[in-house]
């Protein structure tokens, strides 16, 4: 049924993607990521995305939307308000319709990854008529909102789901679920091999987004940055529990120590 699935990522692969800073690099040349996210209902996935795009490496992370304060407060780093960016994250935690939030970074002509309430209506002409990659992060109910089919579908053919996403939106999709697939709508289909089921608690998806954003920022191409993001975020995600149940903020703090286990120091 078209192109296999490809082997996934492993730990070497990790060391050559992953952005060193050069000794001349400044904040700039790092990447800045714009984190679009959080409500009065959903302050915390603000928080979370932050974390983990300030864990990815990017030089600089300018937060937008109402959680400011709680945002400042766990990561005085944060720049405030919209400015320029590498990457544009949009999504975590919005809350209903926010559709104009991802047609504002949908404009702009630097990558954007587009995940939880900002994939909504999201319109596939406007995908497509982009220039800079698209990165959307759907779990298996997004994406059967943006496929119109019912979960069950998707749950049944994620393969299928994931290609058919990526072709309809022109977009790179990273589907995740119980395994994390990439798709760029070209290439076989990446399967994520780490990762634990204690990565199923609220919040951790909110720092997949903010992890991948930085990666976009420092210069990956996007199914790059997808595909080391899950695999950094589910290598985190294991070292952190342990066996034991898991905090989305643990997630965020692992990511050094995952990060030098693959990068090696
Ligand atoms: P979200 O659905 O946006 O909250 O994101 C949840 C995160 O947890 C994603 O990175 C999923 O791939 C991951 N995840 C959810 N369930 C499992 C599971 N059973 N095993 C491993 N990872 C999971
Ligand atoms: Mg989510």
């Amino acid at each position: 049924l078209g192109t296999p699935a490809a082997a996934a990522l492993e730990d070497a692969d990790l060391a050559t993607l992953l952005p060193r800073p050069g000794a001349a690099s400044d904040k700039y040349s790092r990447g800045v990521v714009g984190v679009v996210a959080g409500s009065a209902q959903y302050p915390g996935a603000a928080v979370l995305s932050v974390a983990g795009a300030l864990r990815g490496g990017a030089g600089a992370v300018r937060y937008v939307g109402p959680a400011h304060e709680e945002v400042l407060a766990r990561y005085p780093e944060t720049l405030i308000g919209r400015g320029r960016v590498q990457a544009w994250v949009v999504g975590p935690g919005l809350g209903g319709d926010r559709a104009a939030e991802a047609a504002q970074a949908l404009a702009e002509p630097v990558p954007v990854l587009v995940d939880a309430d900002g994939l909504r209506g999201l319109d596939p002409a406007v995908l497509r008529a982009r220039t800079a990659p698209t990165l959307l992060t759907p779990h298996a109910g997004e994406a059967a909102a943006l496929l119109g089919v019912p979960r069950a579908d998707v749950e049944s053919g994620r393969l299928a789901a994931v290609r058919e996403l990526a072709g309809r939106f022109g977009a790179v999709v990273l589907l995740k679920g119980s395994t994390t697939l990439v798709c760029d709508g070209r290439g076989p289909v990446r399967v994520n091999p780490t990762g634990t089921p204690w990565l199923a608690t609220a919040g951790s998806g909110d720092v997949l987004s903010g992890l991948a954003g930085s990666l976009l920022a420092a210069g990956l191409p996007a199914a790059d940055a997808a595909s080391a993001a899950a695999y950094l975020h589910g290598l985190s995600a294991g070292r952190a529990a342990a066996g034991a149940p898991l905090l989305a903020q643990e997630v965020a703090a692992a990511i050094p120590a995952a990060w030098r286990a693959v990068h090696g120091s």
